[in-house]
């Protein structure tokens, strides 16, 4: 038997060969050597390797994938990954994101150059006879998500850490997407069911007549799922309508129905809010990153030697899967934790003695102004202020029905192919993230035309760049990165291609959240200038080679635009190749020039970008790979 690689305890799922089989989770002791994955019967007390249960051969796996854990899974199940091979999926629970990590990486890297490596793959778990994701009932059915790695190692971060494959790539996804999009899969998020209970996390008050009031904290009842955005719900009081999924979170959620937390803010928000607040022992609770099943918790105090100053401790489990922030003090849950901690500092630099919130402050904005709205009545529309002017002219700052906040971008005629652009905006009104902004909806019916979407305060990112941001942390830069990255993520797995990215088609919100906004409109524009990669408005300085000689638009050419789009956050705003003409700029990038580092990019921040730049598209990183390194790189930050 040849040398073991790694060796772990894991939880492993009894692989249900019949639909009506049982499922039970085992624990086992994993040993990988150079050609098999075998698992076997451990005994604890001995701490020593029993019976072998079973194994598979490495060059026999086509996948290897992280699984998106399942709703309310307890502790010890929220690192599933998963190995597949001709008996199917062979589900393997971590007890860390680092362990898993680790396993993942070692095996992409053994199983590099199987014959049979899937391109696509079933993001949640195959279960009671059907997979969780697809709603697919055939075991052996096609994934429904593209394999962001390729099964491939990740991409190395430094330049020239290519590796040198015998075999050629499978082609790149993209190269075969058809350039319209497909219709969109529901967003990465809980999944909902119908018959469950929810609890509201925000107050919404109706926008169309079939709408339900929500209340903050009240429960309601699941009646249908419309689409991933729209639910159809009941109330305590048995009224009924359609309520925004992302308003509410599964009841016995847990950790929602607290005051303290405040799950989506990063690490810069949460400092932003415990400093305007500015009490000794404000604190929150957030997730440590999104999608990874961690929190953080970040107290504030006025009592350090350094001055007022936030502190974050992360919440760790021990093997008793107890939570904890000081060992000596471990609970069975969350909320126990920070009551013991709200009375006890116990190695906390203050015990958490305010409870800060930014809950009631922004309630996410909803896919449409209401259930199956998408045609605006512009009589709803109140005009405030004008917000600039754009390719498509004079974008203004106003309400609807006299409430909701919206920027409305007035269509100049003539500057957009209008039935093109109002047939795709019923796909674009389904596409959903917190870092994308949110088209609202049209009018349609007069001229100009109006383009309603979800109004952000605090502008184009570019101009913020350059006149908000004086003494910038490392943390707030690479955060705006992420945001771009995280929204971008999205678009990748909904194949919709941007073909615009840059700081200028970004806005800040008022909490200096970044979104990504005009994904996709560039193809709906009518002039000359912009429309042909020689045309003066063209964004040459944001294109990769492909796009300016062959005009070949990918995930991977947004890639490159994000590039850019990171150097123009680590240089303020700077024009990407300042001093050169767009000839001049075609002529050296497709020989090979690049920009250079930016005073405030580190080595390891300008070799991601350099990554992006990589002259072949399929040698650049994804956006889901991007996410990951760029989290990575924070996690080393903290
Ligand atoms: P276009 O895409 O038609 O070229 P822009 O989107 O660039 O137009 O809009 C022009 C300006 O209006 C932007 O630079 C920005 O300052 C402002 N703006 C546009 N959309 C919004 C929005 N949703 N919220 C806040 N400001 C916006
Ligand atoms: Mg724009």
């Amino acid at each position: 038997m040849s040398d073991s690689i790694l060796e772990e305890v894991f939880i492993k799922r009894s692989q249900q060969k019949k639909k009506t089989s049982p499922l039970n989770f085992k624990e086992r002791l994993f040993v990988l050597t150079q050609d098999k994955v075998a698992y076997y019967d451990y005994d604890y007390d001995k701490g020593k390797r029993k019976g072998l249960k079973g194994s598979v051969d490495i060059e026999k796996i086509k996948c290897v994938e992280v699984v998106i854990p399942e709703d309310n899974a307890p502790a010890e199940r929220i690192f599933p990954f998963q190995i597949i091979y001709d008996e199917g999926p062979l589900y393997i629970f971590a007890k860390s994101d680092d362990v898993r990590k680790q396993w993942l990486h070692k095996l992409k890297h053994l199983v590099r150059f199987n014959k049979e490596l899937m391109q696509k793959y079933h993001p949640c778990f195959w279960e009671d006879g059907m997979w969780r994701c697809c709603q697919q009932e055939v075991k052996q059915a096609m994934g429904c998500r593209v394999l962001e790695t390729r099964n491939g190692v990740g991409k190395g971060l430094s330049k020239g850490s290519r590796r040198k494959s015998r075999k050629p790539l499978p082609p790149t996804p993209e190269e075969e997407k058809p350039t319209r999009p497909l219709p969109p899969q529901p967003p990465k998020q809980p999944k909902f069911s119908e018959g469950m209970t929810v609890i509201a996390e925000y107050d919404y008050a109706p926008m169309a007549p079939q709408d339900l009031e929500l209340r903050k904290d009240e429960e309601y009842l699941i009646l249908q799922i419309c689409d991933a955005n729209w639910f159809r719900a009941k109330d305590k009081y048995g009224n009924e309508g359609y309520i925004p999924s992302n308003y509410v979170v599964e009841a016995l959620n847990g950790l929602e129905k607290f005051e303290w937390y405040c799950k989506s803010i990063n690490r810069s928000q949460a400092e932003n809010l415990l400093k305007t607040e500015n009490k000794d022992g404000g604190f929150l609770v957030r997730d440590s990153g999104k999608y990874t099943g961690k929190y953080t918790v970040s107290v504030f105090t006025k009592a350090s030697p350094q001055g007022p100053t936030c502190r974050h401790y992360n919440i760790l489990i021990n093997h008793q899967n107890q939570f904890y922030l000081a060992e000596k003090h471990c609970f069975s849950n969350i909320p126990e934790l920070i009551n013991y901690h709200q009375h006890n500092a116990a190695g906390l630099v203050s015990r958490l003695k305010y409870v800060i919130s930014n809950r009631t402050q922004n309630a996410p904005s909803t896919a449409g102004l209401g259930y199956g709205v998408w045609e605006i009545d512009p009589r709803q529309l109140t005009f405030i202020k004008e917000l600039g002017n754009g390719q498509f002219g004079v974008v203004k700052y106003g309400k609807w029905q006299g409430r909701h906040d919206v920027a409305i971008k007035m269509i100049k005629e003539g500057s957009m192919s209008e039935d093109d652009f109002i047939e795709e905006a019923k796909v674009m009104m389904k596409l959903r993230h917190e870092n994308l902004v949110q088209l609202y909806g049209v009018c349609t019916k007069q001229r100009p035309i109006y383009i309603v979407t979800e109004f952000l305060s605090n502008g184009c990112l570019l101009t913020y760049l350059r006149e908000n941001l004086q003494h910038p942390s490392p943390v707030q830069l690479l955060e705006m990165c992420k945001d771009v990255t995280e929204g971008m993520s999205y678009l990748e797995s909904q194949q919709y291609i941007h073909r615009d990215l840059a700081a200028r088609n970004c806005l800040v919100d008022s909490n200096g959240t970044i979104k990504v906004t005009d994904f996709g409109l560039s193809r709906y524009v009518l002039d000359d200038e912009y429309f042909s990669s020689v045309g003066s408005k063209f964004p040459v300085r944001w294109s990769p080679p492909e796009v300016l000689l062959y005009c070949k638009f990918s995930s991977k050419s947004d890639i490159w635009a994000f590039g850019v789009l990171m150097w123009e956050v680590y240089t303020l705003g700077r024009m990407p190749y300042e001093r050169l003409n767009n000839t001049e700029i075609v002529d050296k990038v497709s020989t090979g020039y690049r920009l250079y580092r930016p005073q405030m990019a580190n080595d390891k921040i300008y070799s991601l970008m350099m990554n992006c730049w990589q002259e072949k598209a399929d040698e650049r990183p994804t956006f889901q790979e991007l996410v990951i390194s760029i989290q990575d790189l924070l996690d080393n930050l903290y």
